[in-house]
Parts: C-alpha cells; structure tokens; sequence
C-alpha cells in the first residue's frame, strides 16, 4: 500500500502562563517527538490512558492545533508549509469525527447547515444542490431524508454521530481522525457506529487514524496500533501481533487490564500503579518507568529509542518483554 502520511519528530508544548505577572509557569510536553506513517487505505489504531496525548497528536496531524516543530508529509507535501487556499484545499482531504456527538453539533443550526456548511465554505454547492448533496449524505450514514430541517436535540446519540459522519464525510476526505467517536455511545449502539465507519472507508477508500481506548474496539476495525505514553510512543505493532505478543511493558499493562480474549493465553493481570506523571514534568529516561514493574537503573537515567523487533513491531524498552 501507498503511504499516505508521514509525521516525523512531531512535538507539541503548550505553555503554561500564570502568576502575577503572568511569567511563565511551565510547559506542557503533550506530543513530544513521535515519528510514525500510515498507508492509505489503513486503519491505525491510537491507544493510551487518558492525558497521553493521543488527541492533542490527533488534532495537531489535522493542523486543528499548530505543532511546536516536526514535519507533517501528507500525500507527498509537507503540510506545515501550507498556506491560504492550498490548506484550504486541504482541510478538504482531511477530516475528523468528535468524541461527542452532544458538544460537537451547533444546536441552533439544522442538520442540513451542520452537514451542508463545508459545501458552502469552500464554494462547491448552494440552495437545491446543497440541498440534495446532504439528503444523500444521510441516505449514506442511514438517516431518514426528513432528518434534513431537524435539529441535534431531536436525535438520539447514535443519529447525533451519523450527522457528525455525514458533516466529516462530506467533501470526500482520504483521511479522517475519529477521535474516540464511540466512547459517549451505548455498546448496542457502538456496534452499528463501528459498522458504518467500516462501510464508509469501503466506499470512499478512506484512511482513519481510531484514538480510542477501547481496545476491543482496536482489536476489531484496525489493522496496526499505535500506544502512547506521556507524549511518547512506547509501542507500533500491526493489531493482531500485539494482542498475540507485545513487547513493551506498558503495552502489556493496558492489555491486561481488558478483558480481551486471546486464545490460549495465560496472561497475568498487572495493575499499573499510581497516577500517569505531569507531562509538565515527565519523568527523566523512560518516561513509564516510574511505574514499571521491569524498571532497572538503566531505565532510569538513559531514554530507549524505538527500535524494531521483527514482524513490523517496534517499541521504545531497554528490557522488552519478548
Ligand atoms: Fe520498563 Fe525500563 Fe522498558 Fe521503560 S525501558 S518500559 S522502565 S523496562
């Protein structure tokens, strides 16, 4: 498969004003050196404990936040150059599906001006073509025709994500960020939200970037994972050989605390103590080893890289697991 995007080196620090004079009272590393690519056509799940910064790395790919430093190479153009109507062009191709189908959607406005607004932005249809433009969109996403001239509050939360589908589905994005699109949703509901996205990317070829933590989720719909700690990649793997064998010990900790069945495995349950550290003061070496239970003197003074270990898995660990 062809690559589709390429991050490489990608970081994002936010600032912490504060004080009197309002002197600077910290930073926040949330996407702190993360290098990894997606083919087209892929689904690549996003996984970690909340505060990893997987959706701040979401939203920064998107450009919905500008990154600190780092290059963004999306179908061969380094996207943090771009400016005026080439990022208008774009923000086109690139699309994302919101955690809350509840905040994500303006209320005051019917569900043919949500859906419909990017055709109007960016000049492509107006009045009846808009019109039928979105009752199509709805047909796609199952939602009656008469849906058009309602508004959210009249939806349950399952239609309030299909319109949020339609509205990132819309200008025919190849890549779309879903940012934990089924965490506000009933499970019978998430079933038939996880079927539709399948169906879309069937359609429209399209290329998703999952950040969930569901990783039952994960294990069903991707097809390679991503897992982040504090700002930081711990462990790549293609899906069914991380579930099968992680090597990273933080990978091993997430696993273990989901019921995710795996046949034959005789895995041990490990509790990850105490809380993820400030990521205003990430601990020095490996950044998990605070709370490891392989941690050595090494762990705690020297940063391990992320090397690969075969069949296409990489992971950052001076003692891997396997
Ligand atoms: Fe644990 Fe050390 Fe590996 Fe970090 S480098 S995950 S602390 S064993």
């Amino acid at each position: 498969m062809a690559e589709l995007l390429r991050v490489e080196d990608l970081k994002k620090f936010f600032p912490i004003k504060g004080g009197l004079f309002g002197k600077g009272k910290g930073i926040v590393y949330a996407v702190n050196g993360v290098s990894f690519s997606i083919d087209r056509g892929e689904t690549v799940g996003l996984v970690g404990e909340s505060g990893c910064g997987k959706s701040t790395l979401g939203r920064t790919i998107l450009r919905l936040i500008e990154p600190t430093s780092g290059r963004i190479i999306f179908e061969g153009k380094d996207i943090l150059q771009l400016k005026g109507k080439e990022l208008r062009s774009l923000r086109k191709e690139m699309q994302i599906i919101f955690q809350d189908p509840y905040a994500s959607l303006n209320p005051r406005m019917t569900v043919e001006e949500i859906v419909g607004e990017a055709f109007t932005i960016h000049g492509i249809a107006r009045g009846r073509e808009r019109e039928k433009r979105v009752r199509e969109l709805l047909d796609i996403v199952g939602l009656p025709s008469d849906a058009i001239n309602r508004y959210p509050h009249e939806f349950s939360g399952g239609q309030r994500q299909r319109i949020g589908i339609a509205r990132a589905i819309a200008l025919r994005p190849s890549f779309i960020v879903a940012d934990e699109p089924l965490s506000a949703l009933d499970v019978s509901i998430q079933a038939q939200i996880i079927k539709l996205l399948e169906e879309i990317q069937k359609e429209f070829n399209i290329t998703y970037l999952l950040i969930t933590h569901d990783l039952r989720v994960v294990r069903h719909i991707t097809s390679r994972v991503i897992v982040m700690y504090l700002g930081k990649i711990m462990e790549m793997a293609p899906t069914e050989s991380l579930f099968q064998g992680f090597t990273h010990p933080y990978t091993e900790a997430l696993l273990s605390a989901v019921p995710v069945p795996v046949p034959g495995s005789k895995r041990k349950r490990i509790i990850l103590r105490g809380e993820i550290p400030s990521p205003m003061n990430p601990p020095p070496g490996c950044v998990f080893h605070t709370r490891c239970i392989y941690a050595q003197e090494r762990c705690r003074k020297e940063e391990p890289q992320l090397l690969p270990r075969g069949g296409g898995v990489l992971s950052a660990c001076h003692f891997p697991v396997r």
